[in-house]
This record gives structure tokens, sequence and C-alpha cells, in this order.
């Protein structure tokens, strides 16, 4: 029937139109999501697009990393950062993965607020968290505080060893004039900084994803910066040198106890997200999995490869960033398990 046809012909018109819309969407979306507009910096030229996100209903902001490592691609953003602005000043947790994007950070701050940057919290020293304290130091009078151990990572052969790397990984983001900055104070167990209307706790959680992991609650929203202790959304990262999962979940089950319990978590890498609890529970479960497994093979002196071949990891392999981390992560553990039987 012609009507009929008349209108399935106005449907299927309809259809490409709107597909081809959807595509042109799509293709804007992927440019802009490598590339933003081409931003200046005291540190070069910067081109990666860098939303900035708000807590709902708290002057707490965040900026979120791309997945995978840092590299020429991300320009070394890969991971969160965020910050308080509070009755005597602007609080940051973490300074991103290069002086650039520490100063766009900064920038992203001066967008909203004209009050100092009185801190900036690293919350562990790795590259892809404090290569942007630099811009901090340079350009802000901020007082830069970590968990002691950071020092010990600031003289160890690693930090330089990690730092030629990235002047290769990431040039001319990280070149010759980067420069690691340490921080003025350090904290051992727990801290308050007093903002005046606003505390800030920083509290010691490591050694766990690393000797200083420090996380932050901001008492007065219910926000709690975890660093890497969280990996929203995705596998955490279990390698490393320093990596002590009996502690992780030592942190893990006291962000669970906290009361009240978050409302938000913004973790060091992937999404932050409004259900904290489901990212401790799945970060929490995932560790204790591995332990099992690998407890189990190591008790049974069973080798690495057979005990991880042997294991079913159904609930874990579509989770973003499972080919690249697991199998390392189980390794780690299952070292980790034959050092503490020596324990
Ligand atoms: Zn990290």
């Amino acid at each position: 029937m012609p009507v009929c046809n008349g209108a399935l012909i106005r449907r299927t018109r309809c259809h490409l139109v709107a597909l081809v819309f959807a595509c042109v969407g799509i293709l804007a979306f992927a440019a802009e999501a490598i590339s933003g507009a081409k931003i200046e910096t005291p540190y070069g030229e910067s081109q990666i697009e860098m939303e900035l996100h708000q807590v709902p209903d708290a002057p707490v902001y965040y900026v979120i990393g791309r997945p995978g490592v840092p590299g020429a691609d991300n320009e070394g953003l890969s991971s969160n950062a965020g910050f308080v602005v509070t009755e005597k000043g602007v609080v940051v947790y973490d300074a991103l993965g290069t002086p650039a994007l520490g100063y766009r950070l900064l920038m992203k701050i001066r967008e909203v607020t004209d009050k100092p940057v009185e801190i900036v919290v690293a919350g562990h020293y790795h590259a892809d968290h404090v290569y942007g304290l630099q811009a901090f130091e340079e350009h802000t009078d901020a007082t830069i505080w970590a968990q002691q151990a950071a020092l010990q990572y600031l003289s160890s052969p690693g930090a330089e060893r990690r730092l030629e790397q990235r002047r290769e990984a990431l040039f001319p983001w990280v070149d010759e004039s980067t420069r690691l900055v340490a921080p003025d104070k350090t904290y051992t167990d727990r801290t308050v900084l007093d903002m005046g209307d606003t505390q800030i706790e920083l509290l010691h959680i490591g050694p766990a994803h690393a000797p200083d992991d420090t996380i932050m609650i901001v008492h007065r929203y219910n926000v709690v910066f975890s660093g890497d202790l969280i990996f929203g959304g995705r596998l955490p990262f279990l390698g490393g040198e320093n990596v002590d999962t009996r502690r992780w979940l030592d942190g893990l089950a006291y962000l669970q106890s906290l009361e009240p319990s978050p409302r938000f978590i913004i973790p060091g890498h992937g999404d932050a997200d409004e259900n904290p609890q489901a990212s401790i529970r799945f970060t929490r479960n995932y560790i204790e999995f591995l332990r099992r497994q690998m407890g189990q093979a190591v008790d049974n002196l069973v080798p690495f490869a057979e005990a991880y071949g042997s294991t079913d990891w159904s609930d874990y392999e579509d989770v973003p960033t499972f080919d690249a981390a697991n199998r390392g992560n189980a390794y780690e553990v299952y070292l980790g398990m034959e050092k503490e039987l020596f324990d």
C-alpha cells in the first residue's frame, strides 16, 4: 500500500539521516577525546582534553585520566586529581603526570575560584601523580604535603630511572627541565588540615599500593580521595616494588568502616562514582580472590603458570584492564604470598 510504503521510505530516510548524524557525532567525539584545543602552558603546548567534574552539592572538583599507560597519545594524563574549595583556600589532591598537566589543573582551579591554592597533597609518589607538582611549586605558594615514606622514594634510584623513562615516553611534556618536587611537610599516621569551615583528614593507609599511600577525607562533604587503593571500574594495579595486599585490604576495610560511609569516592584512576561501597567491595573481593587462589597454589607448591591457567577468572575477565593487568597482578600476589610464608 502506497501510504504504508511512503511511511516506510520516510522512516528509512529518517533512520539514515539519524545514522549519519550519529556517525558524525561519534567521529567528532573521538577527535575531541584525543585532542581538544591547543593550550599554551609554561611547560609547552598541551592538547589533551581535560574536563572538570563536580561532586554533586559540594565545592569538590576532579578530573579523570585516560585508561592505559602514560604515553604520547594521552600526554601522560592517566591518573585522576581533584581539589576542594574551602574558606581558607584551595586544597588539591594529586597533581597529575606532567608539569603541563599540573599547570592545566591549576587553570581549571582558576575557572572555579580565585582563592589561593594553600595545600597540595601528594597522595603517593608515583610518576603519574606527582610530576605536576612542579607547576604548583613554580606558580603558587602552596605547601606540599605527603606521608613521610615519600622521602625514601625521592632518594631512591627507582625515582631517577622512572624520570629517565618518562623523558622518553612523554617527551616533550617531560624533558630535561622536569624535576621531582619534594614535599614541604610530611606526616606519619594521620593529620588534620584545618581549613576553617572544612576539616581535611590525611590518613596513611600504606604500604598498600605504595609505601606512602595517603587517603584524603573531606568530612564536611563526606567525600574521599582514595588514591590508587581504588581504580574505578577497573582492576587495580598490584605491580610495583612495594605492594602489600594485606595492608591494602586493611585500608579498604577501613574505608568500609567509615561512619557515615562516604557518599562519593574519587579514585586514583578510573571513573568516580556515587556508589563507593560497590567500588570498595569490588576491589576488596578481587584482592581477596587473588590471595585465596595464589595462596593455595603457594601452599601446595603449584608453579605460578599452572596455578594461573587453572584459575577460573570469569568474574573478572570482562572488566576493563583485565588483559593488561590481571596476569601481572596474580604474579605479584603469588610472589607476595611466598614471601609472607617466611615473614
Ligand atoms: Zn597511579
